[in-house]
């Protein structure tokens, strides 16, 4: 699977762009500010319809413009296909494939496999769990709708919950309708837990392998899942919080803040890991999501590397380059020296200033 080619209007910093992309590896360079980042997020919200960065759809549609559109165009077991967004400042956005109108953006979970991966990643180790779990729910989204689904049910309840605990505050009769509540947190809470368990159990062996390697052998990874609470104890501790629940007006356990633990040699890397200890379990767990949605999906993804060469060094950095050499990639860098000293072999490469995209001459040959 790769995608042949983006076109964009009004999006972000471009007024009117196409690139035709090739399926091998794509450089895009430019100095700051010129939309690199942008092209990639564009790219990445086909597959979603949501930004990498959280961004709400009217920060995506050019200053002073009313409506954005993003066409892209891929290839998938051997057809073409084509998705078209069309982000509007106050109404919510419209998507179509193969220009059939779709209504649910979840739709499009799953037609296309994307891995961003961007510097914050790098510290995805030593960041704190909410960093972690938003991984995980990215992750698991992609691959599973049924885990999607039960994310976002379990948010409405979550919120819901939390606001019927600042009533009860004020009105304590209202106590009693707390049962309906946690009756529901707990059966969709056990969906999400059931199948974290098992993702994590997927992600630890095929991480396990990768960070063999790229410490040379010399360090061991355990990841495993760190549970807010397990299965069987969600129902009676949510039971006997409630006194403190209604104090703080929020809810105090549940899949909500669960975490994963990742220890090398016996030791908590989240805590005391060194920087560079941290830095090559971040990147052995990026790619090991690549490999995973291969395993899962049996689709190869597209990769994004946002600015994250410069960020490696040389060893890691060719790692990554050897075990990406069969998957689509779009690069971004600020200049080419990156490359320089790499095997790589780069298909095309593209100039971005200002909004406006150019290939670019040179080919490096291996
Ligand atoms: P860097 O190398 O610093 O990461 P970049 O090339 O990745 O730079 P982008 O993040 O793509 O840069 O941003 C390019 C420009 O787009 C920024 O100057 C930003 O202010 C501008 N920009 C962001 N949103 C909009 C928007 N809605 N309309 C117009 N311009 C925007
Ligand atoms: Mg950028």
């Amino acid at each position: 699977m790769f995608v042949e080619s983006i076109e964009l209007k009004n999006y972000r910093n471009y007024d009117s762009a196409e690139v035709e992309f090739s399926p091998g590896v794509n450089i895009f360079f430019g100095d700051n500010a010129q939309g690199k980042t942008n092209l990639l997020e564009a790219v990445y919200l086909s597959t979603t319809s949501r930004s990498h960065r959280g961004s709400k759809d009217k920060e995506l549609i050019r200053f002073g413009e009313e409506e954005s559109h993003i066409r892209l165009r891929f290839r998938k077991k051997e057809l073409s296909h084509q998705l078209d967004l069309h982000l509007k400042q106050k109404k919510s956005k419209g998507i179509a494939i193969d220009n059939v109108p779709i209504r649910r953006s979840s739709e499009l979970l799953g037609l296309l496999h994307l891995v961003f991966f961007s510097p914050e990643d790098l510290s995805l180790i030593k960041n704190g769990p909410a960093e972690r779990r938003r991984f995980l729910d990215m992750e698991m989204s992609q691959l599973d709708k049924g885990y999607l689904q039960y994310l976002s049910d379990y948010h409405k309840l979550l919120s819901e919950r939390n606001n019927l605990l600042k009533q009860i505050a004020v009105f304590p009769q209202l106590r009693d309708t707390l049962d309906g509540w946690d009756e529901q947190m707990v059966r969709i809470g056990c969906q999400l837990i059931k199948k974290r368990e098992k993702f994590i159990i997927l992600i630890d062996e095929m991480m396990r392998e990768i960070h063999e390697k790229l410490t040379g052998g010399r360090e061991n990874i355990k990841v495993s899942y760190e549970k807010n609470i397990s299965s069987e104890e969600f129902r009676e501790k949510l039971w006997n919080n409630r006194d403190k629940d209604i104090k703080n007006g929020t809810t105090s356990c549940g899949p909500h803040r669960d975490d994963m633990e990742f220890y090398v040699n016996g030791v908590d890397i989240r805590k005391y890991g060194s920087q560079g200890q941290q830095r090559t379990a971040a990147l052995a767990l990026k790619l090991s999501e690549i490999r995973l949605i291969e395993q899962v999906s049996g689709d190869r993804p597209v990769l994004l590397l946002d600015d994250v060469l410069s960020e490696l060094d040389a060893h890691r950095q060719n790692y990554l380059l050897e075990n990406i050499s069969d998957i689509q990639t779009m690069i971004t860098c600020t200049g080419l020296d990156d490359f320089v000293n790499t095997r790589m072999h780069l298909d095309k490469v593209f100039y971005v200033e200002a909004g406006k995209i150019q290939e670019y001459g040179i080919k490096k040959e291996p």
